[in-house]
């Protein structure tokens, strides 16, 4: 395992542009449940329509009432993402970020968390869930100063319908996320995936895109996935226990000058 920390550090200070992809793994250390697989929100609960964007626009009182419903299941998993806190992985990541090997974050993830560990240059894909959204200019407000004493709320700027953050199935990646990711994977010549298994689209095509254009992909997760066979190396580990060795590794060599 050194050997494999210590290569990927190599890989990560002498590529010029580190782009990392954050899934549902990175936060099962701060008390996040997973959405799919074992444990899963959606395993226990059901999976929401595929259609729920369409059933959102046609009855926007009832997806808030769905949402504000105090014994619901999303003001419980809004709750607990309320309480979560970074774990030292996400720390590791906003480190290596200040310490400019990698150049920006995309997450899968609505946690908020990279963000709270001080992680500045992050598109988060999925949304956030401390944020709401308007879906006609797109504007973003905090959740909680969000009027909803009467439903459904309207947008201050331009009156249009408003939403959670949180993208919903059905619905388009906000247009301005789905840019950012589209620029930063052209500008990536590595990619490190974190508790993905980039299975979901549009995040899927990330990892695959670096590799067509020639770029590294380093893996960190307990298991292996669909994307393993496409990495240059993997780190098999947790994010927690991972990164920060990682992060270890690579600011040693910075100090050693041994970058390039
Ligand atoms: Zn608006």
């Amino acid at each position: 395992m050194d050997e494999a920390i210590e290569r990927a550090a190599e890989i990560l200070v002498n590529q010029h542009y580190v782009v990392c992809l954050t899934g549902a793994g990175m936060s099962v250390e701060s008390g996040i449940r997973p959405f799919r697989g074992p444990g899963g929100i959606w395993t226990e609960h059901g999976q929401p329509p595929l259609d729920d964007y369409r059933r959102f626009v046609r009855d926007p009182v009832a997806y808030w009432k769905n949402l504000l419903e105090p014994s619901g299941i999303y003001r419980e998993l809004y709750q607990a993402l309320e309480q979560a806190q970074p774990h030292r992985g996400h720390d590791a990541l906003a480190a290596l970020e200040r310490c400019g090997v990698v150049r920006y974050i995309i997450t899968q993830n609505i946690d908020d968390l990279h963000r709270k560990s001080g992680s500045v240059h992050v598109s988060e894909i999925h949304g956030n869930y401390s944020l709401c959204r308007c879906i006609s200019c797109g504007t973003r407000f905090k959740r909680m100063d969000v009027d909803v004493s009467l439903l459904p709320p309207r947008c201050p700027v331009c009156s249009g319908l408003v939403k959670s953050d949180v993208v919903i199935f059905g619905e388009p990646i906000p247009e301005d996320s789905g840019r950012e990711c589209v620029e930063q994977v052209e500008c990536a010549d590595c990619m490190l995936l974190v508790g993905t298994s980039a299975c979901v689209y549009p995040a899927a095509g990330f990892p695959k895109q670096v590799v067509e254009s020639g770029g590294m992909l380093i893996e960190i997760g307990p298991h292996p996935t669909e994307i393993t066979d496409l990495c240059q190396l993997v780190l098999r580990g947790t994010a927690a226990k991972t990164l920060p060795l990682l992060a270890d590794a690579v600011h040693a060599r910075i100090a050693n000058g041994k970058q390039k």
